[in-house]
């Protein structure tokens, strides 16, 4: 087993108890994430249009929750689906625009699979979508897409690719085509982050495959966001508009 150098500060794909395939509270993930020196978490809860996904309300209301839980901040965002081939997300852009953080990801429940080319251009039109921040587990092979064609417009419009540690493991091919995508972020400095898609509290910050996947290739560490502190917290104000003064650099 290589041990990895890099370690992550943010775990920026989790799910709650909002949704009812997942087992956690917001107060559970951000306690376990104190715990283990995880500073940030987002918060990014399926859209209504999956299976066991929150109401709609659920995202009008984030507001509700404090920014700081446990001396972690908070993003209060979501995982929008994309429900068709001309890019349609599941959240309206009135309740996107209020997000921190808004990942879009296909998922089989939502969208079938179609082909490579219907994949590559819903990517590209996505990419133009101002809303979106962050393309969830691309790696998958349900949705294959011309990689290199993507992730150079994924590079002209300022976008993040997740390398998710829940996809390599359990969807089929996603570590190979990963790999793939991670030599095209390092070929055209597309920033990445690695993060958990956590369905339990103690998945928080459980992202060892995702680094060592990095670390494989030499991906630079400056373009894996959620790896240094400044770095992420400065992303964090940036798309939220919130201080965070409060969380602290150390556990
Ligand atoms: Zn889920
Ligand atoms: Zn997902």
């Amino acid at each position: 087993m290589s041990t990895t150098m890099i370690q992550i500060i943010a775990d920026t794909h989790t799910h709650t108890v909002a949704n009812t395939h997942a087992y956690s509270t917001i107060n559970e993930n951000a306690a376990v994430a104190a715990r283990k020196g995880v500073r940030f978490i987002a918060m990014t809860e399926h859209g209504p249009a999956m299976p066991s996904g929150p109401h709609i309300f659920h995202f009008d209301n984030l507001h509700k929750l404090p920014d700081i839980i446990s001396g972690v901040g908070i993003l209060k965002g979501c995982e929008a689906n994309v429900i068709d081939y001309d890019g349609a997300l599941d959240i309206p852009e009135k309740t996107l625009e209020k997000m921190d953080w808004v990942i879009a990801s296909l998922h089989l429940p939502c969208i079938p699979s179609s082909t490579v080319e219907d994949h590559t251009r819903v990517y590209k039109i996505l990419a133009q979508n101002p809303y979106v921040d962050v393309f969830g587990h691309t790696g998958t092979n349900s949705y294959i897409y011309d990689y290199e064609d993507v992730i150079k417009v994924f590079k002209e419009y300022d976008k993040i690719v997740e390398i998710n540690a829940n996809s390599i493991v359990v969807r089929p091919g996603s570590h190979e085509n990963c790999i793939q995508i991670a030599r095209l972020c390092k070929k055209w400095g597309v920033p990445v982050v690695a993060n958990s898609d956590a369905h339990y509290c103690e998945e928080i910050g459980k992202v060892d495959v995702s680094l060592q996947l990095l670390e494989e290739i030499d991906f630079p560490h400056d373009l894996i966001l959620n790896a240094d502190f400044d770095r992420f917290k400065e992303l964090a104000q940036q798309k939220s508009g919130r201080s965070y003064e409060g969380v602290n650099r150390q556990p």
